[in-house]
Parts: structure tokens; C-alpha cells; sequence
């Protein structure tokens, strides 16, 4: 009973409430990082109204690198002593410099649990009797089967030995898990998996990729948001056009140009105050036929902020490129060539492909009639471009 009218009461909040719930959040929170940490003790006043909020610093990725790198190994944002924290995680550091490294009390660990079982897994109808297959580097909840330090060819036949039914992984990886299965003569619509959920890039939010992996997979594909040094975010849901952002447990802000600012309400223990996530969204506040009173990330993060490139004054991100180019099937991998030559913008889009007669001209054409700008495509053989477990690195500058 208490269950059924709490999924009630869910779906009912106003917008007002959950403001009133954040600002309580946050004003609960904040005495003790105000009264010990360091980091945040420099910057931060203390909050009574929404006035007080919107008068707080923004703070970069890089001010926490900079803080991590004059007082090593974990910088000053540590509300309490160093002997209350449980676990480390490192961001993957692929945007160039050190990694951060995140450090979680047993509360704020729990914090990330929970949002993981009551929104990530409940979103995507996962429960306690799958078997989740984590092909990052954590898992949270179920039997999580941790797929580190293995090989493709080993994770591919550790999912169908284990009866997995749940697929963590980026997007990339999910198509390469397949491409490595077909190579090896295995058919995935054998094996358990009914759901897969997706991070670290925009493409289970990009339609032709999530549906190239469903087809591969015979799955339901689901887009998560996070980041290590914030938190589990978002997810998608039923209507598959977007991404809610957790609005019960983050304060989310989007900025002028459009990116993504977001406040953890309970990771006390290293917490993030109007950070910029770097991430580019368009949000909206029109109800979601799933009942979600949550803000959605229309088409889910459209791309990094710092990924965008121009072509003859056109802004273009990498997903846009994808959803095109993830039409063609015989494309394995693809990456965006950017190089600047004498004042002008050259880009090519270089895809992978076993078919000799890959139709360049067609993509070239769908690109032009989608982006309204002419990209050049060049084919190269498989195996040529790299290949990563992460986050693929979708442009290059030359
Ligand atoms: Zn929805």
C-alpha cells in the first residue's frame, strides 16, 4: 500500500513541490559542507531561497582538476575525514589530462544505489531477478556480473554462459560485443538478454543506432545519463524521445547556450554545487505520456559541448552525423575527420565497411539533405579505426 500511493504521489508532484523538495534537499545538506569542506568553503554561502541558489558560483571540470592537482591525490571537496570514505572511482580521463578521482562515504554510495533501483532499473523494468551484465567498470544492484578484464570474445560467451538478461554498456561497445558475435559464429538472439541500458555517449537516444543494436541484440535499448563525478542523472523511458533527469535527487539548471548544470542533493561527502557538465541539451517541460513529472532531455544529450565542430558556419554535433551514418548497417565503426585549412573547416566523415561497394555517394547525399552542409565520406577496411571499450572518440582533429 505505502508502495502503490508513493508511485502515486510520483507521478502527482508539481513543479512547485519538487522545487520545495530540492531546496529542502539542498538546505539539509549544506550546514555541514559549509562548516568542514574546504573546497566548497571558499566558495559557497549559505542557501535560504532560490535567490540565495542562483547567486552561487558556477564551478568547471576543470577548477576540480586543478584543486585534485595542488593537493593530490583528492583534492580539498572533502566534507569529512578521509577514514568515512568506502569507495574510489576515477573518471576515465578521455578528455585529456589526469583523471579525476570521486570518492564516496557509505551515504553517498547508497544515494547512487538507490537512484540506480528506483529510477535507472525501474525506468527500464529491470528487477531483482535479472542477471546484469556490466561491461563498465561498476555495476549496481541484481547479481551484476563484473565483465572487467576480459576479452570480447570471453564477455560474449560469459553473457550467454551466465544467462545474462541485462547488458550495461556504452552504445559502441554494444554494437562491437555483436560485431565480435557474429565473427565468431555466435547468434545473440540466442542468448538472454531482453534489455540493454546505455551510457558515456548520446547513441541509445540517436534512433538508427538504437535500433541497430535492438536488431542485434533482439532487445529494448535504454539511454542513461551520469557522470563519475556527479552521479547517476537520467534516463529514458516509454516514450523513447528523450531523457527525464532526476529531479528528486539533482537541482538542474541549462545555461544560455545550452548546456547542462546540475547540483547532487546527497553525495555529501563530495559534493557538486551548479557544475557544468559540459554537456549540450535541449530540455522540456511538456508532460511525458509516461507520467513522469521530470524535465526530458528532448532526443537525450545531443553532444559535448567542446565536440562541436562548423562547417561553412553551420554548428554541428557528432549525433547528428551519427543518426545518419547508423542507417547503413554495413558500417562497423566511423569517425569525424575535422581539419582546419587556411581559415576553412574541412570535414570528412571516414566509415568503416566490408562491403566493396558501400553506396558513398547515397551517405554523402542523406548528410547533405540532413545537415544541410556537404560532408565528404571516405571508405576504409575494417579493423582500421580504433576501437575502444569507452567512449568512442567520434571527431579528430587533424
Ligand atoms: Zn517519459
Amino acid at each position: 500500500m505505502g508502495r502503490l500511493r508513493s508511485e502515486t504521489e510520483r507521478s502527482e508532484i508539481s513543479h512547485d513541490q519538487l522545487r520545495a523538495m530540492q531546496l529542502a534537499k539542498l538546505r539539509a545538506g549544506l550546514p555541514d559542507v559549509l562548516a568542514t569542506n574546504a573546497f566548497w568553503r571558499a566558495r559557497l554561502h549559505d542557501v535560504r531561497g532560490w535567490d540565495d541558489f542562483e547567486r552561487l558560483p558556477l564551478t568547471t571540470k576543470s577548477q576540480l582538476m586543478a584543486d585534485q592537482a595542488s593537493a593530490p591525490p583528492f583534492g580539498t571537496n572533502l566534507t569529512y575525514p578521509l577514514d568515512h570514505y568506502v569507495r574510489l572511482h576515477q573518471t576515465s580521463g578521455s578528455s585529456g589530462g589526469h583523471p579525476l578521482h570521486w570518492l564516496d562515504t557509505a551515504g553517498s554510495w547508497e544515494w547512487c544505489a538507490r537512484i540506480w533501483a528506483q529510477h535507472v532499473y525501474r525506468a527500464a523494468g529491470v528487477t531483482g531477478d535479472d542477471r546484469v551484465f556490466c561491461a563498465f567498470s561498476f555495476g549496481l544492484g541484481c547479481l551484476c556480473i563484473s565483465g572487467g578484464a576480459m576479452t570480447s570474445e570471453q564477455r560474449v560467451h560469459t553473457i550467454l554462459d551466465l544467462g545474462a538478461t541485462v547488458l550495461l554498456s556504452t552504445p559502441t561497445y554494444a554494437l562491437r560485443l555483436a560485431e565480435v558475435a557474429r565473427d565468431g559464429g555466435v547468434d545473440l538472439a540466442r542468448s538472454g538478454i531482453r534489455v540493454t541500458i546505455h551510457a558515456g555517449e548520446p547513441g541509445a537516444s540517436i534512433p538508427s543506432t538504437r535500433d541497430a543494436i535492438e536488431a542485434a541484440w533482439s532487445a529494448v535499448s535504454f539511454d542513461h545519463t551520469g557522470m563519475t563525478e556527479l552521479g547517476p542523472t537520467g534516463h529514458s523511458c516509454s516514450a523513447r524521445d528523450g531523457v527525464h533527469l532526476i529531479e528528486s535527487e539533482y537541482i538542474f539548471e541549462v545555461t544560455s547556450e545550452g548546456e547542462l548544470v546540475a547540483t547532487n542533493l546527497g553525495r555529501w561527502g563530495m559534493p557538486l554545487v551548479r557544475y557544468r557538465t559540459g554537456d549540450r541539451v535541449v530540455a522540456s517541460r511538456e508532460p511525458c505520456s509516461c507520467g513522469s513529472p521530470f524535465l526530458k532531455v528532448v532526443g537525450g544529450i545531443r553532444g559535448r559541448v567542446d565536440d562541436m565542430f562548423t562547417v561553412r558556419g553551420v554548428n554541428l554535433y557528432p549525433s547528428q552525423v551519427e543518426e545518419i551514418v547508423r542507417r547503413y548497417r554495413e558500417v562497423g565503426e566511423f569517425v569525424i575527420e575535422h581539419r582546419r585549412e587556411r581559415q576553412m573547416d574541412e570535414v570528412a566523415v571516414v566509415v568503416e565497411t566490408l562491403v566493396s561497394d558501400f553506396p558513398v555517394e547515397r551517405l554523402e547525399a542523406d548528410l547533405r539533405q540532413a545537415l544541410g552542409v556537404r560532408l565528404g565520406c571516405r571508405v576504409v577496411a575494417p579493423g582500421t579505426l580504433p576501437r575502444s571499450e569507452l567512449k568512442a572518440r567520434r571527431v579528430v582533429r587533424l
